[in-house]
């Protein structure tokens, strides 16, 4: 299911571009306009729901999608040798700025830690 402003499922249909880096038929990955760290990529599942909240009443097997995609990329691109960092921001206090919910996946350089 597609909402029409989406910016999200507009780059899932492909109206609006994106550096995809993965696709199945449920999931894809592609490059943050404005990396916060060497490697980030966004993952989102081709169904919208608004957040991380919205997600687990109504699509919960979403989660398990989109982190068999991470666990599948991640392996595929090394990311798994060093490690790296799954965020999903969540309403204004989190930062969150899209509302098709979205996890970051951020690695290929040490990142900081939260205190
Ligand atoms: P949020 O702040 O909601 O957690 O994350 C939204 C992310 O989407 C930001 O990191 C922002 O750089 C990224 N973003 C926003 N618009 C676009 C876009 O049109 N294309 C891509 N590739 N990333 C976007
Ligand atoms: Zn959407």
């Amino acid at each position: 299911m597609k909402k029409p402003d989406c910016i999200f499922c507009k780059i899932i249909e492909g109206t609006v571009p994106s550096t995809k880096v993965f696709e199945n038929d449920r999931v894809i990955g592609f490059k943050d306009l404005h990396p916060a760290a060497q490697i980030h990529f966004l993952f989102v599942h081709k169904n919208h729901t608004r957040d991380v909240n919205e997600m687990m009443v109504l699509e919960p097997s979403q989660i398990g999608d989109i982190f068999s995609a991470i666990r599948e990329l991640t392996l595929k691109d090394g990311l798994q040798d060093n490690g790296f960092r799954v965020v999903t921001n969540t309403g204004q206090h989190g930062g969150q700025t899209v509302f098709h919910t979205h996890f970051h996946v951020l690695g290929g350089e040490q990142l900081r830690g939260f205190n």
